[in-house]
């Protein structure tokens, strides 16, 4: 699915001289390079505040944590995502409240939202999925009309552009209260095991979420909150900061990518490509089709014979999951997740791909829909 090494391949002179620069100095732990990747970081994106932090769970865990919200608070995720935002507020005790996502764009559906709001609504968390933004303009709007905070996470989409309907363009975890990314090493921007960051523009929130990452301590010694310990390790920050000077390059590499799956498969048989959203650039972190009448295994299965890997991302929708059963959600509920969960299908997709794996790729496809048809 991803070709980690082909890219390490191509900037490894410079990847490797930034790894022996971290064992040189010996500071594995709060080393110069964990600050100076966060304030590269924050100007790549436009935000004031970066912090780092061990993982993109850990980011989200921490956002939550800042917020001093009360046991039974209720936190609103999209149903069709990664499991760490339900999890992270059913360990803090909040209460994970889910909603559906729209059939395009498989971002969060506003109606969906709409209907999931209650008095005890804290937090709304929007989830960018596979590299493109939600629909903040109108989630934005929603929020602020109820004072319900905003948690963008933007693990998959870090480096989307969203343009709102004024003509203002901002990046992807600019937006809400505050944002939460990760570096695992899958993600568009990733290092060579595990990192996360907060993005926020607030001063304040920005001086508490480092606290709480360096267990609740702002000056050696004194607690003044309860914390964790989740830092983001010096080699990482060296390696993400050569990365992140290639970032642009590995979105267009991405894109162009989607572009050579779009012109190859649109319009087969049982296929449907991913609709791009109006308002936001798409990263591509995953392309994923939506497949009908066609049996998803047997093409799995064909691919792989012919060496493609193809992922289900996700099979099982969070309302339905055995840790989540608690929350009373039924099989009917969210339709269009229940839908999803059994249509879509993810190909390979990262920086490294060429035309003759995309050719291999596209033509395999193609060779099972049409010989069935
Ligand atoms: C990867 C991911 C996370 C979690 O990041 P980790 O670094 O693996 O903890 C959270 N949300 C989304 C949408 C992700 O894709």
């Amino acid at each position: 699915m991803v070709d980690l090494h082909g890219q390490y391949c191509r900037i490894k002179p410079e990847i490797d001289m930034a790894i022996q620069r971290v064992l040189d100095s010996a500071v594995f732990v709060k080393g110069e390079e964990v600050r100076t990747f966060e304030s590269e970081l924050a100007e790549y994106l436009g935000i004031r505040h970066v912090v780092a932090c061990a993982n993109g769970t850990d980011a989200l865990q921490i956002c939550l944590m800042a917020l001093g919200l009360k046991a039974g608070d209720e936190v609103i995720t999209p149903d069709f995502t990664f499991i760490s935002t339900v999890e992270v507020s059913a360990l803090l005790g909040l209460k994970p409240v889910l909603a559906d996502v729209e059939r395009g764009t498989f971002n969060l559906d506003i109606r969906s939202l709409k209907k999931a709001i209650t008095p005890r609504t804290k937090v709304i968390i929007p989830v960018h999925l596979f590299g493109q933004c939600s629909n903040m303009e109108e989630i934005l709007a929603v929020a602020e009309a109820r004072g319900i905070t905003i948690i963008e996470d933007v693990a998959q989409a870090l480096s989307a552009d969203y343009t709102f309907s004024s003509g203002t363009s901002t990046k992807a975890g600019t937006m809400g209260r505050m944002a939460c990314t990760s570096f695992f090493p899958s993600k568009n921007l990733g290092c060579f095991g595990d990192g996360g960051a907060i993005l926020t523009n607030d001063p304040e929130l920005a001086g508490t979420l480092s606290a709480i990452t360096h267990h609740g301590m702002r000056i050696r010694y004194h607690y003044d909150l309860t914390g964790v310990n989740s830092r983001l390790d010096t080699l990482q920050a060296a390696i993400l900061r050569v990365k992140l000077k290639y970032l642009d390059e590995y979105s267009m590499a991405r894109r162009k990518a989607a572009d050579w799956y779009d012109d190859a498969l649109k319009g087969l048989p049982g296929i449907e490509t991913p609709e791009r959203s109006p308002f936001s650039t798409h990263v591509f972190h995953q392309y994923t089709l939506k497949l009908h009448n066609t049996n998803r295994e047997a093409l799995m299965k064909h691919l792989a014979d012919k060496g493609i890997p193809s992922m289900i991302y996700y099979p099982v929708p969070l309302h339905v999951q055995q840790a989540f059963r608690y929350l009373g959600y039924r099989e009917p509920d969210f339709p269009v997740t229940r839908e999803l969960c059994g249509s879509v299908l993810s190909l390979p997709m990262h920086t490294e791909l060429d035309e003759e794996q995309l050719q291999h790729i596209t033509k395999t496809i193609t060779e099972f829909v049409t010989r069935r048809s």
